[in-house]
């Protein structure tokens, strides 16, 4: 029987330092591995060339790999937006796509194969949920694309929710923001959520990463009506927790607003909209629904979003549109679905 590996991205400096006692290395040891993992990007662990020969030759013995692990595919916009497939859960792909704009470079990582959270306008919420991925899996999209070194901000807004993946969550976020990880700034990270309290809490409490919220209605029961996780996690006591926490410097707080037609389009939405984020630090996002096959939503017309961000600036909160990218390649907001994997192992 083949040995189980065990990948080394994806591990925290104090899980390197499980790992350095395990096989006999010294405790420094850890911080020489986060080094050649997080900023050397080594992909093979005798790349390693600082610790000793043996030190390798027990990883390896160990069942260790560094773990990296090319996209499967790729399929490329017109835009310059390129969707990558990577191996995920319980036998689903899962998809991150990269968004270069001017001097940003945006990757949208996933942190699960599918979702459990099944919003009506979303084709990964369509597919049910196969598995959380590891925080390796989650690393190794950023490490793993041809662009890593260009990457100037990370949005988990992939397939998956990704406060119901929360250990792998910060393990990546720590990472990411670590010295001896990427060493980056958390406010090139954003964390997109249905609003999941208890997870969100600890989010908030225990890192300083950028929070989108998907709110999409004012109206509790309209919202419940395209996202059933309303009932679970009512938007209200959501919004009673974000005002707990100081959002007007450092950290931003925005609110995600899929635009429907006819569904939640309309001044009244907007008027109740501002009013419920009154005296809140944030801003909306107002995105354009991507038609997906069997829903029977349709897009708002850009008229419609244009008075629907002019009605909310005038009310004192900030919106703005977000421009669409990777259509073409079904690599919109709300188009991820990966592919099944009949060759992968759950
Ligand atoms: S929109 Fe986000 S939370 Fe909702 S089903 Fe899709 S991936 Fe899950």
């Amino acid at each position: 029987m083949m040995k189980e590996t065990k990948p080394l991205i994806g591990l925290t400096l104090e899980g390197l330092r499980q790992v350095a006692a395990q096989c006999g290395m010294p405790k420094f040891a850890a911080g020489q591995m986060a080094r050649w993992l997080y900023e050397k990007r080594v992909t093979a662990i005798e790349e390693m060339t600082d610790l000793s020969k043996g030190a390798r030759q027990r990883l390896a013995q160990e069942g260790y790999i560094i773990g990296r692990e090319a996209p499967l595919g790729e399929a490329r916009s017109s835009d310059g937006t390129v969707k990558y497939l990577f191996r995920g859960a319980g036998g689903h792909d899962v998809e991150s796509v990269y968004i270069p704009d001017k001097e940003r470079a945006t990757l949208c990582v996933s942190s699960q194969a599918g979702c459990k959270m099944n919003c009506s306008f979303c084709m990964t919420g369509r597919q049910g949920f196969h598995g959380s991925l590891t925080a390796a899996q989650i690393i190794n999209q950023t490490l793993s694309i041809p662009e890593s070194a260009s990457l100037t901000n990370i949005v988990f807004m992939g397939m998956g929710e990704p406060l119901d993946n929360l250990p792998a969550l910060l393990d990546a976020i720590e990472i990411m923001t670590a010295k001896w990880g990427f060493a980056w700034s958390p406010k090139r990270i954003t964390v997109s959520s249905i609003g999941k309290l208890r997870e969100l809490k600890r989010l908030l409490d225990e890192t300083k990463v950028h929070v989108a919220i998907s709110i999409h209605s004012p109206y509790p029961s309209e919202r419940a009506g395209m996202m059933p996780v309303e009932r679970a996690y009512p938007i209200m006591e959501v919004l009673a927790l974000l005002r707990d926490y100081d959002f007007s410097h450092q950290r931003r707080l925005s609110f995600e607003y899929t635009m429907f037609r006819g569904v939640n389009d309309t001044p009244r939405h907007s008027h109740e909209l501002a009013r419920r984020l009154k005296g809140l630090d944030c801003r909306v996002n107002l995105i354009r629904f991507h038609e997906i096959p069997g829903s029977e939503l349709n897009p708002a017309s850009p008229e419609h979003m244009e008075r629907f961000r002019d009605a909310l600036n005038a009310e004192g909160i900030t919106a703005t549109i977000r421009a669409s990218r990777g259509e073409d390649i079904m690599a919109a907001c709300g188009m991820l679905a990966g592919k099944e994997n009949k060759n992968a192992q759950s």
